[in-house]
């Protein structure tokens, strides 16, 4: 079970493993980030699965041509929808064989949803997503229309291609499953999560260099603790994203010692 951003409560479908492809002309991003660290060592123990398909391996040409020219003139180039047609046969023909269950194509672009801890909750309960990253102008609409079925956008600016993008999303839904973090709470009072931004974080080093950390904190009161990081995720919640909190409280994730403590804050 893992607590979504509006605070309801969610389980993958099944315990087999998360499958992640991506499309892309620079699949080797995407690659890196799924190499290293929590996503690394998720995907060594078969948490999930991830399989890069480079757009030029499905071009018709031996140039492996995989954009053209946009129709009506313009700048720049367009990414042709017959090579990325071919290459979501070949990551569907892929999902099919790790399990049958459906698969989603989700195309990274400005113009999608904006992509945020409620969507990576969702993302992460189930089971097959192909990732589509555009560069250049795009994508033609003629593909996005036939074989895209959501589309997302990682912030309202404009980057150079969609495998950052993509790193971004699958970096964010593979921290959610199940056993994915070391410490099985970090992702529940992780900023969204619990619907406020985290509390501060202080590292313990030596005793002189521990001398300004809040003093709460060095007293061995868990209880103290928990209520001293709670205010303090408050506190900042309320100064520098409100509309979080106002959601917040919207959604009934305030007790009554919240709403004091923010009271003694106006
Ligand atoms: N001409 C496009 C426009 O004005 O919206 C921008 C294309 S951008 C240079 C190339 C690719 O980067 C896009 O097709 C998309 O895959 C990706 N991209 C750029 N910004 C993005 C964002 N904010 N979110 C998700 N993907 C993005």
């Amino acid at each position: 079970m893992s607590d979504d951003a509006s605070g309801s409560k969610t389980e993958r479908a099944s315990q087999a493993p998360l499958c992640v492809s991506v499309i892309a002309l620079f699949p080797e991003i995407v690659e890196a980030n799924a190499s290293v660290g929590i996503t690394g060592r998720a995907r060594e123990r078969d948490l999930w699965r991830f399989r890069p398909f480079q757009l030029r391996d499905f071009a018709f040409d031996t140039r492996k041509t995989v954009d053209g020219r946009p129709a009506g003139g313009g700048p720049g180039m367009v990414l042709m929808h017959e090579p990325l047609a071919r290459a979501t046969a070949a990551a569907k023909a892929w999902h099919a064989e790790q399990n049958d269950l459906p698969t989603k194509v989700v195309l990274l672009s400005p113009d999608g949803a904006r992509f945020n801890q409620s969507i990576a909750s969702s993302y992460a309960n189930e089971m097959n997503w192909i990732f589509v990253a555009g560069r250049y102008e795009g994508i033609d609409q003629r593909y996005i229309d036939a074989h895209v079925d959501e589309t997302l956008s990682i912030g309202d600016y404009v980057i150079s291609g969609g495998e950052l993008a993509a790193a971004v999303v699958i970096d964010a839904l593979v921290r959610l499953l199940p056993g994915a973090l070391g410490d099985s709470q970090s992702s529940v009072t992780e900023s969204f999560s619990t619907g406020l931004l985290d509390w501060p974080q202080y590292a313990l080093t030596n005793a002189a260099g521990n001398a300004d950390i809040p003093p709460v904190l060095l007293g061995g009161n868990h209880a103290a603790i928990d209520r001293w990081r709670r205010d303090q995720a408050l506190e900042k919640t309320m100064t520098r994203r409100r509309d979080l909190l106002v959601q917040a409280q919207f959604n009934g994730l305030l007790d009554k010692k919240d709403e004091k403590f923010l009271a003694s804050l106006k």
